[in-house]
């Protein structure tokens, strides 16, 4: 049995994680007067809503008409017709509320000439239902949005007395009788562990792109609060739903925005081949974004990818004069020059399509608790336990979640976690003991990690990972890819067992921090190749070579992965059909939202 000391500490509640979706709970918990603490294990503004650049939606019709219904409508036909009716509607309602918080704590968002605040159009959002020009729904703070909010809401939280820990490393769960009562923590700067007992524990991990080769997510979106969660035995929810940008830089996966092919610029293959020319004739290297990505997958597996590995495609910029590329392309350019090495003036841009944005995770209501289904009951819910932003599920985004839709998930799903705990937590209730036997648990687990003595590095391990779902897993589906990378994914995932960590020290040991956060990496990515390889149907960033098709007859449904050892369970809970109010109170008329066929 590992013999850690460990130092206690109560709460009622304890916020993991302190990106958007962390700050913006932790903030309204505080102002109701329960005692907070944000757990974090990087420094709150470094988190991953740091780079979100473009904006948040929300229909305040500052630059011409709009209203919650038609934003409502635009993220249900996003969704492709799979995120839950009542979450999107409680989404579309309270999204200028939110925004109009954030104003009030201090969001210096940019301005319109009256001083109102600035909505740009974004992808996808659009006016009468669908049938009208598109809206300038989206609300920025210039191309800093992420970074104004993480700052404005870190201030705000410190101002409530909310108490942060920061470079805690969240181990995992403690679970008493059915209940989370807390979270188990290790230090980074001194090696201690913390215990922290709660009345409620909110998960706001952020998302797990390093499963995959590439991402445009930081190197700390690593999925710990899916693996938490599938640890304590609870499952993850539409995991098989992964978006991808088609043009990250090779190797970083740094973002090359869409601007770039918009002024101009175009993809070619090892021949030299304008490709998207043969794919798509109208619209070429400008086709929509999981378009794009598919061609480029499908020239890299027909062999005529460039570089040394044949694995991966150019992006020329060269043609364009040098005026108008440091004019209108300076971040793309110093972007290009930092992480490939490369004059864009002279040089095409190393790229591959990659990860942004996981529309899965951990299952909840639209209050953000967790659910805890069963096929009798699918929507009960665990207790003493919530997920917020890109770590949850709710479900909003479905099978393809919308540009500037994410961030308003973050502080409209976090503002709600922390009024239903305003309800549900008894404030007179002693907080819960110490679970001696399920912090040891979590100590235990610590311990065999931290002295994992095999013959396989986690650099290694977890590169064989990330390849394989690149390959397998991405953006080209089909029944052989799936049912491959599948088999390679389960063998994977038995080297965990074979793992050797180098570095037994507990103090800044990046090496077992790089492990346990692999332990968390492997679980979401085994879920999410076993239910893509379930799902029979193409629907949103789920497009299935050989079921063309979206199916909604056999299909439209949740897909739920529980992780038992280096075995995936499935089953799956309806969607949420019915809205929050009827069109007599005023709700949305259900027909505008009736399944159709999803063209833009
Ligand atoms: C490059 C880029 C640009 C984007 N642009 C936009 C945009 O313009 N508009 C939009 O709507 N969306 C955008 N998105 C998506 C959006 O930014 C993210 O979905 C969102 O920021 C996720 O926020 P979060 O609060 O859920 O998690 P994060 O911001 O990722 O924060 C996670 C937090 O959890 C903590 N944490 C994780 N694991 C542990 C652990 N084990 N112990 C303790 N703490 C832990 C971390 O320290 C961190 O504080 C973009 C994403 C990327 C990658």
């Amino acid at each position: 049995m590992a013999d850690y000391k460990y130092e206690t500490h109560d709460y009622d509640v304890v916020v993991v994680g302190a990106g958007g979706a962390g700050l913006r709970a932790t903030l309204g918990m505080a102002e109701q007067g329960l005692r907070t603490a944000c757990v974090t294990k990087v420094f709150p503004t470094r988190s991953h809503t740091v780079a979100a650049q473009g904006g948040i939606a929300a229909s305040l019709s500052n630059m011409g008409p709009d209203n919650w219904q038609w934003h409502m409508y635009d993220t249900v036909k996003g969704s492709d017709w799979l995120g839950d009716t009542d979450a999107m509607e409680y989404l579309a309602r309270e999204a200028p509320k939110a925004v109009y918080e954030l104003e009030h704590y201090g969001v210096p968002f940019s301005r319109t000439e009256e001083g109102k605040i600035y909505q740009r159009p974004f992808g996808g959002h659009t006016t009468e239902f669908g049938e009208g020009p598109p809206v300038q729904r989206t609300c920025a703070a210039a191309d800093r949005t992420g970074h104004a909010i993480l700052h404005t809401l870190y201030g705000q939280s410190l101002k409530e007395k909310a108490e942060f820990f920061i470079e805690y490393f969240a181990l995992d769960l403690i679970i008493t009788d059915g209940k989370c009562t807390g979270v188990v923590c290790w230090k980074l700067d001194d090696g201690t562990i913390h215990v922290f007992n709660a009345k409620m524990v909110v998960l706001a991990t952020g998302g797990y792109g390093r499963a995959y080769f590439s991402a445009t997510s930081a190197h700390t979106c690593t999925g710990d609060g899916g693996g938490m969660v599938a640890r304590a035995g609870l499952p993850l929810q539409d995991m098989e739903f992964v978006q991808f940008h088609p043009t990250g830089i090779y190797g970083s996966g740094c973002l090359i925005t869409e601007g770039a092919r918009g002024e101009g610029g175009y993809l070619t293959n090892s021949e030299g081949e304008r490709f998207m020319e043969r794919y798509a004739p109208t619209y070429k290297d400008l086709a929509s974004r999981d378009v794009v990505s598919r061609c480029i997958t499908l020239e890299i597996r027909e062999g005529r990818g460039v570089g040394e590995h044949k694995d991966h495609m150019f992006l020329n910029l060269q043609h364009l004069p040098p005026e108008s590329l440091h004019e209108r392309l300076p971040g793309i350019s110093e972007s290009a020059k930092i992480f490939a090495g490369v004059d864009v003036t002279r040089e095409p841009i190393p790229i591959l399509p990659t990860v942004h944005y996981n529309m899965g995770g951990i299952p909840t209501n639209y209050w953000g608790e967790v659910l805890n289904p069963t096929e009798e009951t699918p929507d009960a819910v665990f207790p003493g336990l919530m997920a917020v932003g890109e770590a949850g599920c709710a479900s909003v985004h479905g099978a393809n979640r919308l540009g500037s839709n994410s961030l308003i998930d973050l502080v409209v799903f976090g503002r709600a976690a922390a009024i239903r705990a305003g309800e549900v937590i008894d404030r007179v209730a002693p907080i819960p003991p110490t679970n001696v036997a399920g912090v040891q648990k979590a100590l235990d687990r610590f311990d065999r990690i931290r002295n994992a003595n095999g013959s396989t590095s986690t650099a290694e391990l977890r590169l064989e990972m990330q390849k394989t779902m690149q390959a397998d897993a991405a953006v080209f589906r089909t029944d052989a890819t799936l049912a491959e990378g599948m088999e390679k994914m389960k063998v994977i995932a038995a080297k965990m067992n074979d793992l050797k960590v180098t570095d037994r020290s507990l103090i800044w040991n990046s090496d077992l921090m790089e492990t346990l956060e692999l332990t968390n990496l492997m679980p979401n990515a085994l879920a999410t190749i076993v239910a893509a390889e379930a799902r029979k149907e193409s629907r949103g960033a789920h497009a299935h070579e050989d079921w063309p098709e979206r199916d909604d007859a056999n299909w439209r449904k949740h897909s739920l992965a529980w992780i038992e050892g280096n075995d995936v369970k499935l089953a799956y809970r309806p969607v949420h059909l019915d809205p929050l109010t009827t069109q007599e109170e005023g709700g949305i008329d259900l027909k505008k939202i009736a399944p159709k066929a999803r063209v833009y």
